[in-house]
């Protein structure tokens, strides 16, 4: 059976992070980043097998970037498009899956933008560009938001009056969904029980953190919320803070909304509290050598993450197994072995030749004999979204 191939977008304001993907490959055909676009120095890179390349791109709008991609797309892949699969970061209570983009798709993207100020707009702008040079295949659009959608209303719920769910759709909605949904996915595989089975609690843990408890493939609550803020302590973004810090900030600093949400999303989370970065390796290395903030970092990360993994437990019957995934997770033995030392609670250890001893990009279980199972697991949102633009096409 010929495997069809289906090109994922991520479109941001300046850039467009794309790959090119075969049905069932764990691995892209070609993959790459268009960046700075908008400005004079914008580059297309890319990557194919051991091959790597770069070029300037002369007019750097997201058109031009589209453009530049057409060629390389057909140098690549060995048959036509089957679809294009557009990461949208925002589907409100539109969307609960995938939807195949037309005007009505693309006007609920529309209307969601004002609960996604920064990301819907610029994911639009993705899929504009992308229909204009590839007008005649499907596009689909795969929300960040959408597998969230199962949670119950006592999870998804504020504690606000009525009238702001119901006619503003304040509620939360949760995001990283392709990848919860994906890590957990494999994780029924790895142990045997069988695609999208199983309790268990996921910890995404990248530049932008969040925690899910996903029970047989459905999500029954996350950590983010109406916005990708709430939750966990991250890169830049402060996660949970007193929601009375806005009013105190203006009424002791003078600070308007705009220097708070500055403050909040760029200059909070790990970078904030070490003073130093948000990249954890180097708060790592930096802890290593004794600097003080980056091991306070550390140590609010870890408490933090596992302080709202036991929260989670409260939707789940039984746990099945607590995975790491991102970028952290993946690869940071020392992050996962602090967290989970804040979980002993609920009967984990870590087996810390097996935590250490995890491949780079290998899934593994790391938890000690007797222990409930803790896996890593390397996320693959690209596959994921792929996987579902063709099921999606696949659909009566
Ligand atoms: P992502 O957004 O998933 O690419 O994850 C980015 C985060 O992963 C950054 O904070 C990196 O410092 C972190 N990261 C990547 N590799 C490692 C590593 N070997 N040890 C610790 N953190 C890492």
């Amino acid at each position: 059976m010929t495997r069809r191939t289906v090109l994922v977008i991520n479109c941001g304001s300046s850039s467009i992070k794309f790959a090119l993907r075969r049905e069932g490959d764990g691995q892209a055909i070609l993959s790459g980043l268009a960046e700075r676009l908008g400005g004079e120095q914008a580059t297309l890179a890319w990557k194919a097998g051991d091959q790597r390349e770069q070029i300037q791109l002369g007019d750097g709008s997201h058109s031009a970037a589209m453009a530049a991609l057409l060629p390389l797309i057909e140098q690549h892949a060995d048959q036509p498009l089957s679809a294009v699969g557009h990461r949208v970061v925002h589907g409100g209570e539109h969307f609960t899956r995938a939807q195949r983009i037309d005007d009505s798709v693309i006007s609920a993207i529309t209307a969601n933008a004002a609960l996604a100020p920064l990301h819907n707009p610029a994911n639009l702008t993705g899929i504009h560009a992308a229909m204009d040079v590839l007008p005649d295949i499907p596009h689909v659009a795969i929300f960040d938001t959408a597998f969230h959608q199962s949670m119950p209303a006592h999870a998804y719920r504020y504690a606000l009056p009525q009238a702001l769910y119901a006619d503003h759709a304040i509620r939360r909605y949760g995001f990283h969904g392709t990848s919860h949904q994906y890590v957990t996915n494999q994780a029924g595989e790895l142990t045997g029980r069988g695609t999208a089975k199983g309790a268990w609690l996921s910890a995404h843990l990248g530049n932008g953190c969040s925690s899910c408890a996903v029970l047989d493939g459905r999500s029954l609550d996350t950590s983010m919320g109406l916005t990708p803020l709430e939750g966990l302590v991250m890169g830049t973004r402060s996660g949970d803070v007193d929601p009375n810090l806005h009013a105190h900030l203006g009424r002791t600093l003078g600070w308007d909304l705009p220097r708070i949400e500055q403050l909040l999303n760029r200059e909070s989370g790990l970078l904030g509290l070490s003073g130093l970065s948000n990249d954890m390796r180097q708060l790592e290395q930096a802890a290593e050598q004794g600097h003080e903030g980056a091991q306070l970092a550390i140590e609010v990360f870890c408490y933090r993450l596992a302080r709202s993994l036991l929260g989670l437990g409260a939707a789940l019957p039984r746990l099945d197994g607590l995975l790491f995934t991102g970028g952290i997770g993946e690869n940071s033995a020392r992050i996962r072995a602090r967290t989970v030392e804040h979980m002993a609670i609920l009967g984990l250890k870590i087996d810390a030749a097996a935590n250490t001893g995890v491949g780079r990009g290998a899934a593994a279980p790391i938890h000690a004999d007797g222990s409930t199972a803790i896996w890593v697991i390397p996320t693959d949102e690209e596959r994921q979204i792929a996987e579902e633009s063709l099921a999606l096409l696949d659909q009566p």
